[in-house]
């Protein structure tokens, strides 16, 4: 009999990984973005046209890359991140696979221009579905701009996927949102079709909320802060009484990571238990510190879930501390209700 199984080309390898790491145009500027964070950028620009589906350009002024190193990038598994297994285990970076931009470039037109500060020039990289189509030097500042068009250009069915542009921006205002928030020591400027949708002073958190979420914010924060052994957690809650008809803001993040976690979420909803109408949703921006040797946050290329060794202490300790807050900023309940 024949032998009959082959390894797939880079590119075929590639543009199946993509499928899972860029679902919308908003995992785009995610992975954009928080490669733009993990360089040491202090300010990000984020440029899209017609909700991403035209154009996603992200513009750092971090560390840039070398010619070999821009080359390189795109591969796939080519990380600077991390270099051996145990490192996923102490991880201090957003990334680590090493995949995003291999999958991007496998079904878009990528262009990047990247400067590092001792170099007088820059490298410029064109590539299409895999393919390197140009290489050039390129007069910039230091920092990277990588911009990203034609998404899906070679997957007509994810293309015609994509929702309205109003449910696309959504999607990328909340990825926005996600890493604005982790990041108030950084300043971000966001625009859609030449207007400005955000420019973000750096600041601290609580004002980072406020200019996010606008000025009645402010009145509304009350700060959670406990430390144990097991977790450092601080961040903010809303009021009772701003609790929200509609989902609200919800917001964990474990070491900055922005994480989605319906067990956790069900901590803080139990602190405000009596507290609020039944129906009604907590809005909260909680952060967690844990050891990065107690999580596993490689469970789904998109890193948004989180597998904790103590999920029963975190829960714990989260209801406890968000509990305290409450009482100790004397959040009686103002609302006459039946329970
Ligand atoms: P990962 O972030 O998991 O390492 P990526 O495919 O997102 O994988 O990026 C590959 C590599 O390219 C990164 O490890 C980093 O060294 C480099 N890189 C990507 N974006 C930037 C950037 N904006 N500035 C500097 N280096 C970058
Ligand atoms: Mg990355």
């Amino acid at each position: 009999m024949a032998d009959i199984i082959q390894l797939l080309p880079d590119h075929v390898a590639n543009q199946i990984a993509a499928g899972e790491v860029v679902q919308r145009p908003a995992s785009v500027v995610k992975e954009l973005i928080e490669n733009a964070v993990d360089a040491g950028s202090t300010s990000i620009k984020l440029i899209i046209k017609d909700a991403g589906k035209t154009l996603v350009q992200v513009v750092d002024n971090g560390k840039g890359m070398s010619e070999t190193d821009a080359r390189l990038s795109f591969e796939r598994h080519a990380t600077s991140k991390i270099k051996a297994a145990e490192d996923l285990f102490q991880l201090h970076t957003k990334g680590f696979r090493g995949e995003a931009l291999a999958s991007i470039a496998a079904i878009a037109h990528v262009e990047m221009n990247t400067r590092q500060a001792d170099e007088e020039v820059g490298v410029q990289i064109k590539i299409e579905g895999s393919t390197v189509v140009g290489q050039d030097v390129t007069v910039i500042p230091q920092g990277t701009s990588i911009s990203v068009k034609n998404l899906f250009f070679n997957i007509p069915a994810r293309r015609n996927f994509l929702k309205s542009d109003t449910v696309e921006l959504r999607h990328i205002i909340d990825e926005f949102h996600r890493v604005a928030l982790a990041h108030p020591d950084i300043h971000f400027e966001f625009y859609n079709n030449g207007s400005e949708l955000f420019n973000l002073p750096v600041s601290n958190l609580r004002q980072r909320i406020v200019h996010i979420f606008g000025g009645k914010t402010n009145e509304k924060l009350v700060p959670v802060e406990e430390e144990t052994e097991v977790v450092n957690l601080k961040g903010f809650i809303c009021k009772p009484e701003f609790a929200k008809k509609t989902r609200g803001e919800q917001f964990f993040f474990v070491n900055n990571r922005f994480i989605k976690n319906s067990y956790l979420h069900h901590a803080v909803c139990a602190a405000f238990e009596g507290l609020i109408k039944e129906q009604t949703h907590p809005s909260y921006f909680l952060f967690l510190e844990v050891d990065p040797s107690g999580i596993d946050i490689n469970i789904h290329p998109t890193k948004t879930e989180v597998k904790f060794d103590d999920e029963h202490a975190m829960y714990a300790i989260l209801r406890s501390a968000v509990k305290h807050s409450l009482g100790q900023f004397n959040v009686a309940p103002v609302l006459d209700f039946e329970r």
